[in-house]
């Protein structure tokens, strides 16, 4: 099959545009739509420093790439990137040598923070005697330390890569779930203190479409899994949107325009509340204490864990 722009051969057909790209115009298609994203939303603007979350998989690997080419030759913004290790065994450790090399590679500065060295117990000892999935406590304890380590070393942006298949999942979950205020805080509305403002530039394309473009750029990518990737839920909601994306293409795309038209409405009925700062260890929250000294409070009595006070990185 030829290109739908020029006569070359096609690499990759967008299911739905019905459009077939070369190489070439595949890459100037994403690159101008990944672009066009942060331009619409203002992702990144004059003076932002941007912290970029890099765990060494397939898709932030892409976007630390995507940002350094595209922007970095811009003297007034500047880029480093962050890697959390949560201590997963036979998993975490490849990631980040991978992180290491890229940021090597594109010659930014790069942290590396621990969640064992930060809070006492890597995630594989948490998940022995934690009630919880691993994913809850993961997801809370990487957030924590990235916007920590992001704001203590000035970032003014937090990019992470998520793409339109793991944004349409979580839209689609907070329906199912009829949480409407986390729905809500997928929209950005105004700057909150001490947190940094989070970003994600892949929003408005497919997961495949970010490998893709990984591949054809050369990048090196690793396809390695989370031993605990397999969430009942979002796995449930990703299958089930796969089978609907394959039978109606661009609903994931849909799915995404829903939350922006439901935008301003939502704004009005779950405006966004002032955070505290929480009481142990000073983090903004919603509550009194933070969703991270919570679990340490929980966890303590089974293992050896404890709140993180002066945060620990190392630089790369
Ligand atoms: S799959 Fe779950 S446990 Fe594994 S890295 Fe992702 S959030 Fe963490
Ligand atoms: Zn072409
Ligand atoms: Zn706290």
């Amino acid at each position: 099959m030829k290109c739908s722009y020029c006569n070359r051969d096609a690499v990759y057909l967008q299911r739905y545009s019905g459009k077939h790209f070369c190489k070439r115009h595949f890459i100037s298609f994403f690159e101008k739509k990944v672009r066009g994203t942060i331009k619409k939303h203002r992702m990144i603007e004059t003076g932002d420093v941007v912290a970029i979350a890099l765990s060494g998989g397939k898709d932030s690997t892409t976007l630390t790439h995507f940002l350094i080419e595209n922007y970095s030759g811009r003297r007034d913004l500047d880029f480093f990137a962050i890697t959390i290790d949560e201590g997963i065994a036979n998993y975490r450790h490849k990631t980040v040598e991978v992180a290491k090399e890229v940021t090597r590679e594109l010659g930014i500065d790069h942290y590396v923070v621990s969640v064992e060295k930060n809070f006492g117990a890597t995630l594989d000892e948490i998940v022995k005697f934690g009630k919880k999935s691993p994913c809850a406590y993961c997801g809370v304890f990487r957030k924590y330390l990235l916007n920590r380590t992001a704001r203590e070393l000035s970032a003014t942006k937090l990019a992470t890569a998520h793409n339109l298949d793991d944004e349409s999942q979580t839209i689609l979950m907070n329906f199912i779930n009829a949480d409407i205020d986390r729905l809500a805080r997928l929209i950005p509305q105004r700057e909150q203190e001490d947190l940094v403002m989070r970003i994600k530039p892949f929003r408005e394309v497919y997961e495949r479409e970010v490998v893709i473009y990984g591949m054809l750029k050369g990048y090196k990518l690793i396809f390695d899994e989370c031993p605990y990737s397999e969430l009942p839920m979002r796995a449930t909601v990703r299958d089930f949107l796969y089978e609907f994306e394959r039978e109606r293409p661009g609903r994931k795309i849909s799915i995404l325009r829903s939350l922006e038209k439901l935008s301003e409405c939502l704004k009005i009925t779950n405006p966004q509340i002032d955070l505290n700062n929480c009481e142990i260890c000073g983090e903004p929250t919603s509550q009194k204490v933070c969703q991270a000294c919570k679990f340490v409070k929980e966890l303590r009595e089974e293992i050896k864990i404890e709140h993180c006070r002066s945060l620990v990185y190392e630089k790369v």
